[in-house]
């Protein structure tokens, strides 16, 4: 399958301080890809190099095939963007920012009615985007981003600081997308969100990808799949974690169940989170 977007060992540094350092991978046609890694990691400067907003020190993109440094514009025209800071109108409506956003993309007659309805706002909303919450916001912000019907979407943090409901509503607007086969990179410090959207997860820790895979193999590979077991001791709810690796765990459970009895038993799987650690020996937060 095509590549939509294919990066070849981008690196970026600021005052020679590098913030991504020999970054490879690619995104297909339909495919969500997350880059997860605390702050700092290196997120935002990848996305803005894929927008064409700063320029390229080292290494290749492609979008579509087309080489962004030779052609830029001609990538662009195929990227809807969002960033975490909401550069939205805050005085004007809803469809007079979609409309002002696509005169800048030389649209003079777009009907912003079915981009609101794409991202569940309502039409005909009269109300100034300053009334907006947070969540409307980031629709529309999405709505946005796909007044030029992009193939490719941008988005950095597209589900931070809002509420489940809203974070809910906003994951579904992408994925929406992904099934109309636009293609996503998205940023995230938050796992569940690197888990639930994307199909394949890249690990981001100072500049450098150090896994990229499907949540699933990354969990299966690297996770250490626990059991957790309940029972009473002397009176007292005891509760033991026992690995499924290890060769001593049936025995183990098997002697808890004659001496005590089993109150509870259940298996966890490995989070994002843990492997990240595994692999960085930091977490994702703070
Ligand atoms: P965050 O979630 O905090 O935005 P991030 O993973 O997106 O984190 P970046 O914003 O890409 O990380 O930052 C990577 C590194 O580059 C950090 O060390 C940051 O301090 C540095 N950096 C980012 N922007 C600039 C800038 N304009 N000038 C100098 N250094 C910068």
């Amino acid at each position: 399958m095509e590549d939509i977007i294919r990066v070849e060992n981008l690196s970026y540094s600021y005052d020679g301080k590098p913030a991504v350092d020999r970054i490879s991978f690619s995104i297909k046609r339909g495919e969500i890809l997350g880059f997860l890694g605390p702050n700092g990691a290196g997120k935002t400067t990848t996305l803005k190099l894929l927008s064409g907003l700063l320029p390229l020190q080292e290494g290749k993109i492609f979008m579509l095939g087309i080489d962004i440094s030779r052609n830029r514009k001609e990538c662009q025209a195929k990227i809807g963007v969002t960033f975490e800071e909401k550069n939205l109108y805050e005085d004007m409506t809803a469809e007079e920012n979609l409309k002002f956003f696509a005169a800048l993309f030389g649209k003079r007659k777009l009907d912003p009615r079915p981009l609101l309805e794409r991202v569940g706002l309502k039409p005909g909303n009269k109300n100034r985007v300053q009334t907006y919450s947070k969540g409307m916001k980031q629709r529309l912000m999405i709505a946005r981003a796909l007044v030029n019907d992009p193939e490719i979407l941008l988005l950095d943090e597209p589900t931070d600081g809002l509420d489940p409901i809203s974070a809910r509503a906003i994951r579904e607007v992408i994925l929406t997308e992904k099934r109309r086969g636009v293609s996503v990179f998205l940023t995230t410090h938050d796992m569940m969100e690197a888990d639930i959207l994307s199909d394949r997860v890249a690990f981001i820790n100072e500049g450098r990808i150090v896994a990229l895979d499907t949540p699933d193999n990354l969990k299966h590979k690297y996770g250490k799949r626990i059991v957790k077991v309940r029972y009473f001791k002397e009176g007292e709810l005891t509760e033991e974690d026992l690995s499924l690796e290890e060769k001593e765990t049936p025995r183990r459970i098997e002697s808890i169940m004659r001496t005590y009895g089993v109150f509870d038993m259940h298996t966890e799987e490995a989070t994002l989170e843990d492997i990240f650690i595994r692999f960085t020996g930091r977490r994702l937060e703070g």
